[in-house]
């Protein structure tokens, strides 16, 4: 399996196609899911390339998953959330559909349960909850 530097996360990285972006470092960057299964539905890349878990290297698992605490306290915190889910993909099979390693953040409330994949959220709807997360990494 090789890495298609065509992914359309690798086009939001070098700015080919638009994303609300959260936060970024050197080594990461996170942004809001179109496709929110929860409010606050985030996603945590490196900005290196590789496929998934299974290609990534040590300092690429490293810095995302730093990033991914990060991101998962500011959600807890943007959110008012009891928890947060963590879901990662690999390979087709694996349910994997943008073949660049990310980490789905999902702020979680008691009895509310992920709504299904696949559909778009309203615009400002994401930019309403994408400043929540911004205010809450300030
Ligand atoms: P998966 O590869 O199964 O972990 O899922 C890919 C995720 O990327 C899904 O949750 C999609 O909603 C999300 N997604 C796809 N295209 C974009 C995009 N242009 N901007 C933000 N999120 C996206």
């Amino acid at each position: 399996m090789t890495y298609d530097p065509d992914n359309i996360f690798a086009k939001i990285l070098r700015g080919e196609i638009p994303s609300t972006k959260l936060y970024e470092d050197e080594e990461t960057f996170v942004f809001m899911d179109i496709m929110p299964r929860a409010d606050g539905h985030c996603l945590v890349i490196p900005k290196t390339p590789c496929r998934n878990l299974l290609d990534a290297s040590a300092d690429q698992m490293t810095a995302v998953m730093k990033t991914t605490q990060k991101i998962a306290h500011a959600v807890m915190k943007a959110f008012g959330a009891e928890g947060v889910t963590i879901q990662q993909f690999n390979e087709a099979v694996g349910g994997q559909e943008v073949f660049h390693l990310h980490f789905h953040v999902l702020p979680r409330h008691d009895g509310v349960r992920l709504r299904p994949p696949g559909k778009m959220e309203e615009a400002d709807v994401i930019a309403a909850n994408a400043e929540k997360i911004r205010a809450a990494l300030a």
